[in-house]
């Protein structure tokens, strides 16, 4: 804990789980957003309305399920507000709350594929990742 389990660069090809799904994943799946502590990651501000897209697409989008617990994040500890343990960072959409750690979302953009952890919300708004131009374009023009 505390330390991600698994650390993939930027626009790589996803291939992880993908012996699971053999035939129902786009080819060209690339990866987004699978940080760990022991690598720098690019940090800026980018367009405010990457994010509620990002958000409608942890709620809406495809997810698959990676683990039977959490990931958390690797670079802060959100805690339980009464017990003393950790808690897995979520967020909140017309009333629904979803815990980020559990899933990666699979979108099909207007010039790739990506799978990224749905904790790539949290890594955009608490920890200021910025992805790559390219996946911001087609995030931007999703919807
Ligand atoms: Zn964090």
């Amino acid at each position: 804990m505390g330390k991600s389990v698994m650390y993939y660069d930027d626009l790589t090809k996803f291939i992880y789980l993908k012996f699971l799904h053999p035939n129902d994943l786009p080819p060209d799946l690339l990866n987004i957003g699978w940080l760990d502590s022991e690598h720098v990651f690019p940090t800026d501000k980018i367009d405010p309305l990457v994010l509620p897209v990002i958000k409608k697409m942890v709620f809406n989008e495809r997810s698959l399920h990676m683990t039977r617990g959490y990931y958390f994040c690797p670079f802060c500890t959100i805690s339980h507000p009464i017990e003393n343990h950790p808690v897995p960072a979520s967020i909140e959409l017309g009333g629904q709350e979803k815990s980020l750690g559990s899933g990666t979302i699979i979108i099909q953009g207007k010039t790739h594929a990506y799978a990224f952890p749905n904790l790539l919300y949290h890594y955009i708004s608490d920890h200021k990742y910025k992805p790559p131009h390219v996946f911001i374009d087609d995030v931007l023009s999703y919807y």
